[in-house]
């Protein structure tokens, strides 16, 4: 028998089914209270972390499941309930994932759990990189990074811009830059730990979508923190910075090694939301009728659910490929991980409008869920890099030209 398979176990069913249970009688019932809200949806966030859905010992789960496709298979899941509920929830993942990506094992024991908290004293996290002028172009960070050794602190200093989380978590993960004159190669991650002095939210913005996550600029005004706090340690940033000197190459850039890893979750997020609003509108299209008819049996109405299927389903092959690949140590030689979240948000723009076309002027209004899910849908080409930054990872993993 071939060893190829594209069937999830039933550990991974069973666990795809518990959160699409919470997804649909929790998630999907309260999406549109807390879209008119713009609040961060607290009751939920608890509700989830009593069942263990919000947790760090669920989280540690799924990355321990080593297909890789658990956790966006999840993140799948939750965002077909409620795009801005599911990042409220899973915000925290990428301040999780910061640390992750950057830390020691000791600093992930020390501060993985706390970016989740218990089910009595929920916690959140949030990964700080962009900067009002740095989002695409994150060599371009202000916010500065620097060493007393006779105190054995860092102190950090800047704004940060467009924050998930930001100024309400309790774990705040920031990039900053420790050598400027090196760009993103003379950046390093810092954890700020809950009530550390200087660090406050500045303004909370107002968005087009996914209304229920919190988004918001956290200042840092001499923020001091230990030694101990520089994801990765002192001796290697130095290391680093001292290769970047000299020339020669520095591998794991604080910001870039969270980001790639964290697409092909973004993705399914995307492929959540693209999801729902195919799966409503096939339904409306079987409902309504036109002409004498039901408008799936117009051909372009039904050519159209076709077209939206075959691409949710390429883009839901996309992830899995790259969580696959992410997973296993398969390098990104032609942006894989880019091509998963590139392909994932694209879609869930496009799904979500023919969705609206499909229903017509009820697509339009409130009172139907799929204008939500079109507004939801449009971050997906925005953060975590935009489309073009995608398309600039794969056209110059696979020409190995530096375009710019
Ligand atoms: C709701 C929301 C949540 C977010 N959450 C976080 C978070 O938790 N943490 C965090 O650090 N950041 C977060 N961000 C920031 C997000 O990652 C940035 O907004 C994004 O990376 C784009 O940066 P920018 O907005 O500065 O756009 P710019 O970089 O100014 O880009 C403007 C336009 O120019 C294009 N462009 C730029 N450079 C190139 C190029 N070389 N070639 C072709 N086109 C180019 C872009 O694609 C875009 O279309 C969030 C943003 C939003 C809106």
């Amino acid at each position: 028998m071939s060893e190829f398979s594209l069937e999830l176990n039933e550990d991974q069913l069973q666990v795809i089914k518990w959160v699409h249970e919470f997804s649909e009688n929790v998630v999907r019932p309260a999406g549109r209270e807390w879209d008119e809200r713009e609040e961060t949806p607290w009751p939920i966030i608890k509700e989830a972390a009593e069942i263990g859905l919000y947790s760090f010992d669920f989280v540690a789960n799924c990355f321990a499941d080593s297909t890789g496709q658990l956790l966006p298979a999840v993140n799948e899941e939750l965002s077909w309930g409620d795009a801005g509920i599911a990042l409220a929830i899973f915000g925290s993942t990428l301040g999780l994932a910061g640390i992750v990506a950057n830390g020691t094992p000791e600093q992930v024991g020390e501060w993985a759990p706390q970016c989740f908290g218990t089910a009595d004293d929920v916690k959140l996290a949030a990964f700080c990189v962009s900067e009002a002028d740095a989002g695409s172009d994150v060599s371009q960070l202000k916010t500065k990074a620097t060493y007393a050794q006779a105190t054995d602190t860092w102190t950090l200093n800047g704004t940060k811009t467009w924050i998930t989380n930001g100024g309400i978590a309790d774990v705040h993960v920031v990039v900053a830059s420790v050598d400027a004159d090196l760009g993103s190669r003379g950046q390093a991650s810092f954890v700020v730990p809950p009530g550390t002095p200087g660090i406050s939210q500045g303004q909370k913005f107002k968005k087009m979508g996914i209304r229920a996550s919190h988004t918001a600029e956290v200042v840092l005004e001499d923020v001091k923190v230990p030694g101990s706090c520089l994801l990765g340690g002192k001796e290697r940033i130095d290391e680093r910075i001292a290769r970047a000197r000299a020339g020669k190459s520095a591998k794991g850039q604080a910001a870039m090694a969270t980001f790639e890893a964290s697409r092909p979750t973004v993705a399914a997020q995307a492929v959540g939301i693209a999801r729902a609003a195919y799966e409503y509108s096939l339904d409306y299209a079987k409902e309504r009728h036109t002409f004498g008819k039901a408008i799936i049996e117009h051909q372009s109405i039904a050519f159209r659910l076709a077209d939206m299927k075959t691409r949710i389903d390429a883009a839901r092959l996309l992830y899995q490929r790259a969580a696959w690949m992410g997973m296993n140590g398969k390098p990104y030689v032609s942006g894989e991980g880019s091509m998963s979240k590139l392909f994932a948000g694209e879609t869930a723009v496009w799904v979500t409008e023919q969705a609206i076309q499909i229903l017509g002027g009820y697509g339009y209004v409130r009172d139907y869920p799929v204008e939500q899910w079109h507004r939801d849908s449009k971050i997906y080409t925005i953060f975590e890099g935009t489309s073009e930054i995608q398309r600039l990872i794969i056209a110059r993993a696979i020409s190995g030209v530096h375009v710019r």
